[in-house]
């Protein structure tokens, strides 16, 4: 418990600081991306030149893809939130990340007595892709991926230790077949620039942004895993009485398996 309580302490303090940063980042980047288009504009200019104006406006754009996923977790953005059936955004994240990694078997298993939760759909699909992007990784060359949803109570979450709102709980969790994780990489999972990827290939920020949105939303993200007998992450948000029917997704992926 305690344990619990100083990890979220430093979550907080180190999301002060990395929104602080990408604040101010995200600043300076829009000056390079302003200047780096007016000289685009320029009638003059050769086409080498052109070439390298076009590179800095990409850098530009991936700077504040990761300026954004800080945000993200520091409560930058603006959330629009409004009551959602989360098997609608699970459906259209698996059915967009089955088409994108053909090599993933996806297995779903949604109640259809789910009830509704207040979110911004955006940013939930978000925390969703990041984590089945972790899950191909720790997968890779292919695996199976489960995807459930359930309605839950307050008492399984308590159960967690986590400090939240008496209320009712939407859950969704991700279980992937892949590599696992130890018991230090588990506890540090969350903070951000956290990675144990190769230099340059993780920015240790997919889950620190996950927790930020999740928590931001009043719910919480939980992990369980063993090494080399891959991991579970659950999705908690609060949840208001009642479920709402939304249409079926367009495009269902076929590599969907369902059950
Ligand atoms: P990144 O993917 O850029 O490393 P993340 O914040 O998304 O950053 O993840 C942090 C670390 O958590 C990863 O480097 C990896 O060690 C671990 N991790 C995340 N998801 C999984 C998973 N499904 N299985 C095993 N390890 C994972």
């Amino acid at each position: 418990r305690e344990e619990q309580i100083q990890q979220a302490r430093r979550m907080e303090a180190l999301g002060a600081l990395a929104g602080g940063i990408a604040h101010d980042f995200n600043n300076l980047l829009m000056a390079v991306q302003g200047h780096a288009s007016l000289m685009l504009l320029s009638s003059d200019l050769d086409r080498k030149k052109a070439k390298s104006l076009r590179c800095i406006e990409q850098c530009v754009r991936s700077g504040a893809e990761l300026t954004s996923q800080l945000l993200g977790y520091a409560k930058g953005g603006k959330y629009q939130v409004r009551p959602h059936n989360l098997n609608t955004i699970i459906e259209n994240t698996a059915a967009m990340f089955g088409r994108a990694r053909k090599e993933i078997r996806i297995h779903l298993d949604l109640s259809p007595e789910l009830w509704a939760s207040e979110v911004d759909r955006a940013q939930i699909e978000q925390v969703l892709l990041n984590i089945y992007v972790n899950a191909w990784h720790a997968m890779d060359p292919g695996g199976d991926l489960f995807i459930r949803s359930c309605n839950c109570t307050v008492d399984e979450v308590q159960a967690r230790g986590m400090e939240v709102a008496p209320g009712k709980f939407a859950k969704i969790s991700i279980t992937d077949t892949g590599v696992g994780m130890d018991e230090d990489t588990r506890k540090r999972i969350f903070e951000p620039f956290f990675t144990t990827r190769e230099m340059g290939r993780g920015t240790g920020l997919g889950m620190a942004s996950a927790y930020g949105i999740v928590k931001n939303h009043g719910g919480f993200i939980h992990v369980y895993s063993e090494k080399g007998r891959g991991a579970t992450f659950s999705v908690f948000l609060a949840a208001s009485q009642g479920c709402i029917r939304e249409a079926a997704p367009e495009n269902q992926a076929p590599a969907l398996h369902r059950g």
